[in-house]
């Protein structure tokens, strides 16, 4: 550095101090966006060859544990970034922050500034322009000031995670979410409402009050006149410090995948519920939401799974792929062990109904693939079928008709919750087994294009499947006696244990 430009930077750093801005936020009108240089604020002056020559605000701030006399809060961060205030703060943030209960590793930490910092933060750039204009165009020409969020999280991030026993990381699914407020806020922003009475109508900050990203945009359309007519530049000293109203934990869901099997006939997926009241004592998603949200300790969830089964058809094979969203929860990390653990629970307390596996925790990412297996993969089932007349000759031949594509009106029993639509749905492949000695009775396995409606199928809906398995038998009268899925193609999510699969194909 030349000793030229020490000189001005020692000139920008005098005219700011007695302007009324703490050491970090001269560091930030110098032009400093390195993060790093704010962990050590002195250090990083002294490297831009700032001397400690006393300024009143700098003196105050540097012996402020020897004097009774606290500095004025700083005209651009109101006291955040600066000594004694922003001890308070921190510790403030500790106290309220109730970590305990979490098994995070990691944190960040959002902010809910007030809204006037934007226009004191314009004025220090304005300010700087008027006095330094070829420091100002050749640092910052159109670039704004480090934001104090960054400052803030860059000055004392190390020191809230030390303390925490947390390591801050911005992409953290772990947020301490900080909301401050300054009470002269509304004073300070009262001004935008006459410069803009078109973006900040009375109603809109009666309702809204002043929108940072609103305020953003005029600020991008005002020149350093305009700004300096409507606004105090240099800001004023402020009355009070910036406090610290709420402090609160918040925590992005925690996803759980898995695959379950369906062994009852008399089990909804989803809690059954007609009129307000239960129809159904329980449901898949109960029985394994409930263990899962428990361990997790979370506030709720929300299941999902690939496509969904009737309450009297069971779901065999690998299983159903689904995920359990664990809203807020306190554990977000879980063990091999624990998840196994937890698959043994889902399934022991479920009395024999249900069987989970697969059990893991997903990147949110990956439930594409859920949502997408429900729309575009094959499944298959076994039906045991039933011909009151007697099975015709054309058994048969009627399964080597596949593949074939339906024609499937929304069937009558799902009118009252979906629209009446024909979608074309393809039968894939279709294979019989005869039972011995039975003349009414068969067994016909079918693969079949997702969201095809294996009931409506084989015995037509009143004529609302085109064709159905009877018309593919010429005619004859047939009946579905019960169901089974015994494979749903979707890899998703991936195989844990080669535990065995049960096939449990008996009716
Ligand atoms: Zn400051």
């Amino acid at each position: 550095m030349s000793p030229s430009e020490s000189t001005i930077h020692q000139e920008v750093y005098k005219h700011f101090v007695d302007v009324g801005c703490c050491r970090t936020c001269c560091l930030r009108i110098l032009g400093n966006r390195d993060k790093s240089s704010y962990k050590s604020v002195d250090e990083s002056l002294k490297e831009l060859g700032v001397q400690n020559d006393g300024g009143a605000n700098e003196k105050d701030e540097d012996s402020h544990c020897n004097k009774l006399v606290k500095p004025n809060p700083c005209v651009g961060c109101l006291g955040l970034l600066q000594k004694p205030y922003s001890d308070s703060l921190i510790n403030e943030i500790i106290r309220g922050a109730n970590i305990s209960e979490y098994d995070a590793k990691t944190f960040n930490v959002s902010m809910n500034l007030p809204s006037c910092y934007l226009l004191r933060s314009e004025a220090l750039l304005v300010e700087l322009r008027k006095h330094f204009p070829a420091f100002y165009e050749k640092n910052f020409d159109g670039q704004a000031l480090l934001s104090l969020k960054d400052a803030f999280k860059a000055c004392f991030g190390h020191q809230l995670g030390d303390t925490l026993s947390l390591t801050l990381d911005l992409s953290s699914g772990f947020v301490i979410d900080v909301e401050f407020r300054y009470d002269d806020d509304q004073e300070e922003c009262k001004p935008l409402c006459s410069l803009r009475p078109d973006i900040f109508t009375r109603h809109y900050v009666r309702k809204n009050g002043y929108t940072k990203n609103r305020i953003e945009s005029i600020l991008d359309t005002l020149d350093c006149d305009e700004f300096s007519k409507t606004f105090q530049v240099p800001p004023l000293i402020p009355s009070q410090v910036i406090k610290i109203v709420k402090v609160t934990l918040a925590r992005e869901s925690t996803n759980v995948a898995g695959r379950y099997n369906k062994y009852c006939r008399d089990l909804p997926q989803t809690p059954w519920l007609l009129n307000g009241e239960r129809k159904m004592e329980s449901s898949v998603e109960e029985l394994i939401s409930g263990p899962i949200v428990a361990l997790l300790r979370g506030t709720s969830s929300k299941f999902a799974s690939s496509g969904r089964e009737d309450v009297d058809v069971r779901s065999l094979g690998r299983g159903r792929p689904f995920n359990v969203e664990v809203l807020m929860p306190k554990v977000a990390a879980l063990q091999f062990d624990q998840l196994r653990a937890l698959e043994k629970e889902i399934t022991e307390k479920s009395e024999g109904k249900l069987k989970v596996r697969d059990l893991q925790i997903v990147a949110r990412e990956s439930l594409v693939t859920l949502k997408q297996g429900e729309e575009e993969k094959t499944k298959e089932y076994t039906a045991l079928c039933f011909c009151p007349d007697g099975i015709p000759d054309t058994l048969e031949g009627a399964v080597a008709r596949a593949p074939l594509v339906l024609d499937q009106s929304t069937p009558i029993r799902v009118l009252h919750r979906r629209p009446v639509a024909v979608r074309q749905k393809e039968i894939l492949e279709m294979s019989v087994t005869r039972l011995e000695g039975d003349a009414q009775k068969f067994i016909l396995n079918l693969k079949t294009q997702a969201g095809t409606y294996i009931k409506e199928f084989i015995h037509g809906d009143f004529g609302r499947t085109k064709p159905s398995f009877g018309d593919l038998l010429g005619g004859a009268k047939v009946d579905i006696l019960a169901l089974d899925v015994t494979d749903i193609a979707l890899d998703w999510p991936p195989r844990v244990s080669c535990d065995d699969v049960q096939s449990n194909g008996k009716h």
